[in-house]
Formats: C-alpha cells, sequence, structure tokens
C-alpha cells in the first residue's frame, strides 16, 4: 500500500480492528520513510448480478443516477442522493451476500427514498415496480398515508392511544 502522503511505496500495520460489525477491518498504517500514519478500510468487493447474467461490481455512482431522475425539481440536494447511496451499499452489505440482484438494489432504495422525498418514491416506485393503473398509485399513496398518519401519532400528544378509546358508544 503506497503512503498517501509521500508515495513511499510500502507501508508497516501498527493496528487492524473489525468494524461496522464485522463487515470491514480498519488498518491503522505508518510509513517508514516519512513516518506519518493513516488508515485503510478493507470489505469485501460487492458484486451485483445484471439481468444478462453478467456482473459488476456495486457502484454508489449508478445508484444515484438512477434515482436522479425520479428526484428532478424536487428539494434534493447531491448530499442528500450521496446518504441514500451510502445507506443503501449499507443495507446491501449487511444482507450478508457477496454477490446481489440488480433487483434488490432497487428493493434497498426504496425505504430511503421514501423518508427523503415522498414524491420522488413514487415517481421511482412507479417505474421499478412497475405500476400500471392509477390503482396501484393508490395503494402507494395509501400506504405513505397511513406511515406519516403513524409517525404523527407517535410523536403526538397521545401516544398509544386507539381508536377504541375514541368510540365510546356500546356495541
Ligand atoms: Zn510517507
Amino acid at each position: 500500500m503506497h503512503c498517501p502522503f509521500c508515495r513511499h511505496a510500502d507501508s508497516r500495520v501498527v493496528d487492524s480492528r473489525t468494524a461496522d460489525d464485522g463487515s470491514s477491518i480498519r488498518r491503522r498504517r505508518q510509513c517508514p520513510n516519512c513516518q506519518r500514519r493513516f488508515t485503510t478500510i478493507e470489505t469485501a468487493s460487492l458484486s451485483v448480478v445484471k439481468r444478462s447474467g453478467a456482473t459488476e461490481p456495486f457502484s454508489r455512482d449508478k445508484v444515484v443516477s438512477g434515482v436522479r431522475k425520479a428526484c428532478q425539481g424536487r428539494p434534493v440536494s447531491a448530499d442528500d442522493l450521496a446518504l441514500l447511496a451510502q445507506r443503501v451499499e449499507e443495507t446491501l452489505r449487511g444482507s450478508g451476500s457477496a454477490e446481489i440482484d440488480a433487483y434488490e438494489i432497487g428493493l434497498a432504495i426504496l425505504g430511503p427514498l421514501r423518508e427523503l422525498d415522498e414524491v420522488a418514491y413514487l415517481r421511482f416506485a412507479s417505474v421499478y415496480q412497475s405500476f400500471d393503473s392509477l390503482d396501484d398509485f393508490d395503494a402507494a399513496i395509501t400506504s405513505l398515508r397511513a406511515e406519516r398518519a403513524e409517525r404523527e401519532a407517535g410523536s403526538g400528544a397521545t401516544p398509544g392511544e386507539s381508536s377504541e378509546s375514541t368510540s365510546p358508544g356500546p356495541t
């Protein structure tokens, strides 16, 4: 491993420890030439199996470009997209497999995108899940509304109140 400071061709490992629940190893290295220290992170490579059967390395950039179109005109920044791609990668790595289907990437995008922007989520989901009728949109929107109501109830003044307590009439 080259020293990133002086480009010396060699470095010495002074410490190594696992990180991220064992999915990566951080190594502290020292350059024998300039004596400066730096850290490297080693992770297993993550391959994406495409529909054609070909594999390619997972790329956060591809996640970003795949989502960017759905975010057009929405208040979503480049930082938001970078963070989303990072979360997608963490989710996929968390699954513990070294090879993933391209389809699973789309699936891993849906959750964080829904939190980021509901309109962008609907656009992305409509393409990815091949919505072909208004009913599909309706179902997705209903589920978004239900989740939002749940969030608001959770942070509201009367948490845990169910509909039973609001209908006192005898049944
Ligand atoms: Zn050096």
